[in-house]
């Protein structure tokens, strides 16, 4: 009795891991840190200095030099010179660098891990066990990318010199995030981390010419939001990659626009946890730790809303509020502790404010232990009794704060946690395999978990949908995004442009017998006038009429969105079924083909081995997409854990295609076969030359069993309605082919729905080239990775 009463009362002591090797290594700098430019440690004169503090107890740790734009310039050139001769030295000397940096990271493990707990104030538990092995596993991952790049990623070339910006959440991990995959495919990087967490990647700097990176390859500056932003602007970055708040996101995207960069965008979350009635509750609390209270919820992709089936709620939320009770906190140094500081006092204040200011909405707070802004500690706290659209269940709190709902049925599970601006995470929690299975893949979101939270690994791409942003990291997929393929050439228009001068006065003096022909607008299956009444003559080569089309408007725009929203069941079509819509798409056209040819040769001035040419083209292009509808297909993937990520592409949803001028029937079916063979639906606004071609495609299509809003073509003048799609807010991505005004255009007015943007200059490929005009870089931009990570065995 008396042995057991005193085991209920063991307290935990503290078991410190040392700083003394991370101390020491700090004075050996003298606490200050410049820039790592060009495999040199820089100092300038008179720089703004930012202090970097322990958030536990407020100690000065070091101190940072603020990167001036002439320093940034000076990063991005060391990155320029030296990347054409890091590409050429080869896929096997480059694996042999990420391998060194892996065993050096690896050697170097514990002070890194201690570096980061003091600079961040996360566990010392979390960053020796998760974040640098996962890090490191990184660099062991793509050390075997860069050895295959030349058989397994032929015909892609590196983007060249790309911009890192990452957070303060992990700063070691998302740095070997960034840079592994990005140097492996032969890219050179300024890599710039959070001004509150430098030091780690610091310590990474050193290292790099240990490991013989060569000078210029790995830049890291340092500095506040503002060097960031000189960053991404610079006019010699050739791609943006950047994780943190979705607001800093669309700043970036908009200072971007019209550059012609590549663009990834890792951003903020409000992931579902969804525990159905059937779920295994002890894992399910094991599996909220995970979700909310790893890394203080400092993580974009936390558990933070917790669904639960109500006939289970109650019996939960007791188990959770008990296990609450044994959460450790404590110095996060203390390897027995399970809970940290929040990085910062102004994150602290953050996650304080939004909490108190939502609960002024209602809500119920539940915490075993009060906030205490000393040593920047907020304590696991839950929050019930409270509707789907109060703000703290819409804003991201980043912070040890779950809300808990209820749902009843299945249908309402998905819905309410489909009922976010997000779409970074989610996981499901089930016994029942089937039921896990349906849901997974209902939840809009890039990576969803079945029974388990927060697993991440190198092999398994990670990014979100909606204003989680765009892109993946890890996996194959994240290796296309520092990469370009190497087969686009730069062609000129092949067809002959229209003389606009005299067609005027044509259109009063035609005596063509078609000039009363008007072909209308394909709107959700149906042929329909355009909303203002308005028609526009498409002309042939030779100025004369060859039929009227309508003046669209934005009505007619959001007409067209609207169709192919209805349209979404095409999504959910098999593949099998998809291809067989384009086969017989093929089919019907062919028996136009006399017609087509004469068309193409009147209307684009081609001669009749051209006009067919691109016809022949255009049926073999729709057979290439048939035949990928079924083949595009996802990987299982074999990470460190008992279980299976399956990798599925999912389609992006409704896609708005601005077409380019020349080459007209080819141009259109290589946009929109690829778009729908992967079960998108899309919006079609034709190149201004050659409008009438798209719209005799019409029939063709009415005939051809596509269901009616998969395809929608609006004519008129290209950069207004091109401007009202990618103002839209439930078209998720426009690829746009035209000048540079139209581009840019288009990229900043994406900024509201963060849109994936994929913009090229009007005469960038001859649609005939099967190297330019068709393959796997259009299925890949019809598509994007959902992981779906799933554990198995009792
Ligand atoms: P930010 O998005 O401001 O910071 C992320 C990175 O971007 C940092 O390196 C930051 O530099 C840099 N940065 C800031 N402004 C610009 C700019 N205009 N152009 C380019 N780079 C810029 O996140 P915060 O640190 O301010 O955190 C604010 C909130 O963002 C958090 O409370 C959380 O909700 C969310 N967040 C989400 C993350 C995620 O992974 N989804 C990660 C971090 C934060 P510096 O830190 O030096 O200012």
């Amino acid at each position: 009795m008396k042995l057991s009463k005193s085991i209920e009362e063991l307290e935990y002591s503290q078991a410190l891991e040392s700083d003394k090797e991370a101390m020491e290594w700090l004075e050996s700098n003298g606490r200050k840190f410049g820039q790592f430019i060009g495999g040199e440690f820089l100092f300038q004169k008179n720089a703004d200095q930012i202090k970097v503090t322990n958030p536990a107890d407020s100690s000065v740790l070091a101190a940072i030099e603020v990167a001036d734009d002439k320093t940034v310039d000076l990063a991005v050139t060391a990155a320029s010179k030296s990347q054409k001769s890091w590409y050429k030295a080869g896929g096997h000397a480059r694996a042999k660098v990420l391998y060194a940096l892996a065993r050096l990271i690896q050697k170097h493990a514990r002070v890194i891990s201690v570096l980061e707990t003091l600079d961040n104030g996360k566990p010392i538990r979390e960053s020796r066990d998760s974040d640098i092995p996962l890090a490191i596993r990184h660099f062991y991952y793509h050390a075997g990318w860069a050895q295959l790049q030349e058989s397994e990623l032929a015909g892609q070339e590196p983007v060249g010199v790309v911009a890192q910006i990452i957070p303060w959440n992990f700063p070691f991990l998302m740095l070997a995030w960034k840079i592994a995959p990005a140097i492996a495919m032969g890219n050179s990087i300024v890599l710039k981390p959070a001004e509150s967490t430098p030091l780690t990647a610091m310590f990474f700097a050193q290292l790099c010419t240990e490991a013989g990176v060569p000078k210029g390859v790995i830049n890291i500056i340092n500095g506040a939001g503002n060097t960031g932003a000189t960053l991404s602007a610079h006019p010699n970055v050739n791609k943006v990659a950047f994780t943190g708040s979705t607001a800093v996101g669309r700043a970036i995207r908009k200072s971007t626009a019209g550059q012609s960069k590549k663009l990834t965008l890792e951003l903020g979350g409000k992931s579902a946890f969804v525990v159905f009635d059937d779920a295994d509750l002890d894992s399910v609390v094991e599996g909220i730790v995970d979700a909310i209270w790893y890394n203080q919820g400092e993580v974009c992709c936390a558990g933070s809303r917790l669904l639960i089936q109500a006939s289970v709620e109650k019996k939960l939320v007791a188990k959770i509020k008990k296990r609450m009770e044994t959460l450790r906190f404590g110095t996060p140094l203390d390897k027995s502790i399970d809970v940290g500081s929040l990085v910062s006092d102004k994150q602290f204040e953050q996650v304080s404010h939004l909490v108190k200011s939502g609960l002024k909405s209602g809500g119920n707070l539940f915490q075993c232990e009060k906030p205490d802004s000393s040593k920047n500690y907020y304590p696991p706290s839950i929050i019930t009794d409270v509707d789907s659209s109060h703000p703290l269940v819409q804003e991201e709190i980043f912070g040890p704060v779950l809300v808990i709902m209820s749902f009843r049925t299945q249908p309402e599970a998905i819905q309410l946690a489909n009922n976010t601006r997000y779409g970074l995470s989610a996981s499901v929690w089930s016994e029942n395999i089937n039921r896990a299975m349906h849901v997974a893949p209902a939840l809009i979101a890039g990576v969803v978990w079945i029974n388990c939270h927060n697993k991440f690994d190198a092999a398994c791409g990670f990014g979100g949908v909606k204003e989680s942003g765009f892109g993946r990291e890890g996996g194959k997929e994240g290796l296309y995004e520092y990469l370009k393929p190497i087969q686009l050439k730069y062609k000129t228009t092949k067809g002959a442009s229209v003389n606009k001068a005299s067609s005027i006065s044509n259109v009063q003096n035609s005596t063509s017998s078609e000039i009363d022909r008007t072909l209308k607008f394909y709107i959700g299956g149906k042929q329909v006038r355009p909303d203002g009444g308005n028609s526009i003559p498409a002309l042939n080569f030779d100025g004369s009429i060859s039929a009227w089309v309508g003046q669209g408007n934005r009505k007619d725009i959001r007409n067209a969105v609207e169709a192919a929203r209805k349209a979404n069941g095409w999504a959910s079509k098999t593949a099998h079924l998809r291809a067989q819509v384009l086969y017989f798409f093929a089919e019907n056209l062919t028996v136009r083909k006399d017609e087509f040819i004469k068309r193409l040769m009147e209307t684009c001035g081609v001669k009749k081995p051209e006009a067919t040419a691109e016809f022949n083209a255009t049926i073999s292009r729709i057979f290439s997409y048939a035949a990928w509808a079924d083949k595009f297909d996802g990987a299982a993937h074999d990470a460190p854990y008992r279980g299976v990520t399956l990798a599925l592409p999912e389609p992006i949803g409704i896609i708005g295609l601005v077409a380019p001028d020349h080459q007209p029937l080819l141009a259109a079916i290589s946009l929109i076969a690829p778009a729908i063979a992967m079960g998108n639906r899309v919006v079609y606004i034709p190149g201004e030359q050659y409008q009438n071609i798209v719209l005799e495609l019409v029939s063709v299509m009415e005939t051809s069993d596509i269901p009616g809003g998969v395809i929608n073509i609006i004519t008129g003048d290209k950069k207004e309605l091109s401007s009202h799609l990618a103002g839209h807010g439930e078209v998720e991505s426009i690829w746009c082919w035209g000048d540079s005004d139209l581009n840019k255009n288009i990229e900043s007015i994406s900024v509201e729905n963060l849109k994936r943007t994929w913009c090229h200059e009007n005469n960038d490929r001859d649609w005939l080239d099967i190297n330019s005009g068709e393959g796997t870089e259009f299925l890949r931009k019809a598509t994007h990775v959902k992981n779906i990570w799933t554990p198995y065995g009792d």
